[in-house]
């Protein structure tokens, strides 16, 4: 997106304003990531990912924070968040000089194009009974969903961002919209759960900030 006509100012923007980025990177290897995403699309975020990093992005010491995403390409579960972190930060180091300051795993959520593809593969049961099967409660205390709201850009409120893709809006009890945002009424609603929450449950638990343990 940073490398898109008319978004070059943005890192810059990012830099000047001290905004923490984590930005998606499925996977270290070009291939695995075009599959995923499409061709190309790994050279284009090393691309933007070396910008930032010329920036003063991602490096030790550094304020400008830049975490990385990474998710499983395919229908199975990543690996322990801190084993991969080793691993990214090796070979991104090695390979392409790319730095970062931390990795956070992301469980494959059984929504729009990946859910698409568990249909077409006739996988989509399968992976939901997986992520029911190992559902962990420890996980729960730290939803995202119980800390957190989701803004979208026009303004209306979600639980959270797969609730927002999903277009799944707060309950029509509670303010919709960011102009009546209201702590106390957001603080103890009831939150819209759905088959993909197992998504966020399942192992380690999975958010935007990475896995839910350890
Ligand atoms: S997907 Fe479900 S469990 Fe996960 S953050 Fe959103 S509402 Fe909460």
């Amino acid at each position: 997106m940073l490398l898109e006509p008319g978004k070059e100012h943005l890192p810059e923007f990012f830099r000047r304003h001290r905004v923490e980025l984590v930005c998606s990177l499925p996977y270290y290897q070009a291939d695995m990531v075009d599959r995923l995403r499409g061709a190309g699309v790994f050279q284009k975020s090393l691309e933007a990912l070396r910008r930032l990093n010329e920036l003063g992005y991602g490096r030790e010491g550094s304020e400008l924070v830049l975490n990385l995403m990474a998710n499983p390409v395919g229908a199975y579960f990543p690996p322990p968040q801190a084993e991969l972190e080793i691993l990214f930060r090796r070979e991104l180091g090695r390979r392409y000089g790319i730095r970062f300051h931390q990795l956070f795993t992301l469980i494959n959520m059984p929504i729009g194009r990946f859910e698409e593809f568990l249909r077409r593969s006739n996988n989509y049961e399968r992976y939901l009974n997986r992520l029911a099967g190992s559902f962990n409660p420890a996980t729960v205390p730290s939803l995202m969903c119980r800390h957190l709201i989701s803004v979208s850009w026009e303004g209306i409120l979600y639980d959270c961002d797969f609730n927002q893709a999903l277009n799944l809006p707060l309950g029509e009890e509670l303010p919709r919209h960011i102009r009546d945002f209201d702590l106390k009424a957001l603080q103890h609603r009831r939150i819209r759960l759905a088959e993909h929450c197992y998504g966020c449950t399942a192992g380690s638990g999975s958010s935007c900030a990475g896995s839910l343990e350890g």
